[in-house]
């Protein structure tokens, strides 16, 4: 009999410090680290292509540092972890606990297997700082409006107790049947792919360089400066955080020795925004397909191909959401404020349906996250238990002039605009056609005229929540 081997599963923690599952696997003897890319599990909600491609990177990074002793595998993970367990002397399976509503189902399956089968299962909490059901009304039931839910975790807030890095044993189970990193197909075919590599260094080693470039110097600017997208005053540590190659306890961590509590509190705030978005997903677990609002299931999306296929492109005439929509097919990521223009761009003054911008943003964003796409989709419509009220129609004129003024953002993205003069950059079909030709620009032909008026389609937005709201009530007061 060969000797008992523990598994240590990895899926969302890509990294080797502060890894509580890991740490544990190492305290046995014989370990076997594996990935499993579970397509199968995940049905609708596959990653997107973005995505794909920072899991490659991040999956080569890991495997480098565990000495190219990662397992690969692909397929249903439940039938893979069974496999194993026939062919291998499994006796432990270790991992950290993930919150999406496909992978709780699945993991909870796999453990009851496990169990039965007399194999010891332990997973961890490595993703957040407090879990879903820790943090509960007094009434037990969940919080749905994020200040009380934040007001909550700062009153119990503990100190944060990162795990130590991890140290190695020398050699790693490593399993014949495994296959290569790159049989798990991760990386487009088309090539699009290729420009992320001037944007993006993924891995655990970067994530720690970012944090501390950004605690040295964006934090200094963050409260005034994160509104303003050419100003770069934010973390850009989302996809990091979403990958696991850097924990949320290891950035409070660190955020205990920054003196400047005004912008540590609105950094931290942030992050409660993620955590919330996961309690979202935990308790409403629908939250990715329907409307947390029911009102908003009588609303009158319109099913409109061509503006949408303009909005992804980001040819609408708005310069705004232009450069936003640009911004994302060019590098995998939007600067958040920009992400809310385009969203309520597409959902108020488009009418079309949340759920066709979330997919869109699912497939380009490098940090595509299922709690935090679908909340903020549906905080943007209004949709949501905690939504942005939905009479707060994001005007892309005013936003601009206010958050990109001298215009170095939208004309970042927008280089057939760089020699409009600033004052009529969000608004060009107002130039006059002297200051167009100077500018080298033909409505129409080199830039888009707009596609919609902003102030027509913005009462329009408002009659038609207006009609679902009343729907919504006549029906509710009829049962
Ligand atoms: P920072 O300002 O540096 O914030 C630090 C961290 O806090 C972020 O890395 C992120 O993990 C978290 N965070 C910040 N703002 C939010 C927020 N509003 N909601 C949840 N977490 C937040 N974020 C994703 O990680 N994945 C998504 O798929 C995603 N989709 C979004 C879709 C829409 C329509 C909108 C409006 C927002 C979305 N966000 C998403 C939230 C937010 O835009 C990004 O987390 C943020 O822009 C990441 O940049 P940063 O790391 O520089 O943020």
């Amino acid at each position: 009999m060969t000797q008992a081997i523990t598994v240590m599963w990895f899926e969302q923690d890509l990294r080797l410090c502060d890894n509580p599952a890991l740490t544990a696997a190492l305290s046995e003897s014989h370990i076997m680290p594996i990935f499993i890319l579970d397509e199968e599990s995940a049905g609708m909600h596959q990653q997107g292509y973005a995505s794909r491609w920072w899991l490659h990177q991040s999956l080569s990074q890991l495997n480098k540092r565990l000495n190219g002793q990662l397992n690969f595998y692909k397929g249903d993970a439940n039938s893979v972890i069974d496999d194993l367990t026939k062919r291998l002397n499994i006796s432990k399976v270790y991992w950290n606990r993930r919150y999406e509503p496909w992978r709780i189902s699945r993991d909870t399956k796999i453990k009851k297997t496990l169990i039965d089968r007399g194999i010891k299962v332990a997973s961890f909490n490595g993703t957040l700082l407090n879990e879903p059901w820790t943090i509960l009304k007094k009434d037990q039931t969940p919080y749905k409006v994020f200040t009380p839910y934040h007001r909550k975790i700062v009153q119990t807030g503990k100190e944060p107790n990162t795990v130590s890095s991890a140290i190695l044993p020398n050699a790693m189970v490593c399993d014949e049947q495994a296959i290569l990193l790159e049989k798990l197909s991760l990386l487009p075919k088309h090539g699009w792919d290729n420009k992320f590599h001037e944007h993006w260094k993924p891995g655990e080693a970067e994530a720690h360089s970012k944090l501390q470039r950004f605690l040295n110097k964006g934090l200094t600017n963050y409260k005034d400066g994160r509104d303003f997208p050419a100003l770069k005053s934010t973390s850009t540590l989302s996809p990091h955080l979403h990958f696991g190659e850097i924990s949320p306890r290891q950035i409070s961590s660190c955020l205990l020795s920054v003196s400047d509590d005004n912008n540590r509190e609105h950094f931290t705030r942030e992050l409660h925004w993620r955590e919330f978005s996961y309690y979202l997903l935990y308790h409403w677990p629908d939250l990715p397909r329907n409307n947390l609002k029911k009102a908003f299931d009588h609303f009158p999306w319109k099913s409109d191909p061509t503006n949408l296929m303009l909005w992804q492109k980001g040819l609408t005439g708005y310069p705004l959401v232009d450069a936003g929509m640009r911004e994302l097919w060019q590098t995998g990521f939007m600067h958040n404020r920009v992400r809310m223009i385009t969203a309520s761009f597409l959902v108020k003054n488009l009418l079309i349906d949340w759920r066709l911008g979330a997919q869109w943003f699912w497939d380009c964003l490098v940090d595509a996250d299922l709690a935090s796409n679908s909340a903020s989709w549906q905080w943007v419509a209004g949709s949501g238990t905690d939504a942005s009220p939905y009479f707060r129609i994001f005007n892309p004129i005013t936003q601009g002039e206010k958050f990109d003024p001298d215009g170095a953002y939208t004309k970042q993205y927008l280089p057939e605009l760089k020699d409009l003069p600033t004052k009529y950059l969000y608004r060009p079909w107002e130039a006059p056609s002297e200051v167009l030709k100077n500018a080298n620009i033909t409505l129409g032909e080199t830039y888009p005229l707009p596609i919609v008026d902003i102030k027509a389609t913005r009462e329009r937005a408002l009659n038609a929540y207006k009609q679902a709201l009343q729907t919504f009530n006549s029906y509710s007061s009829q049962i």
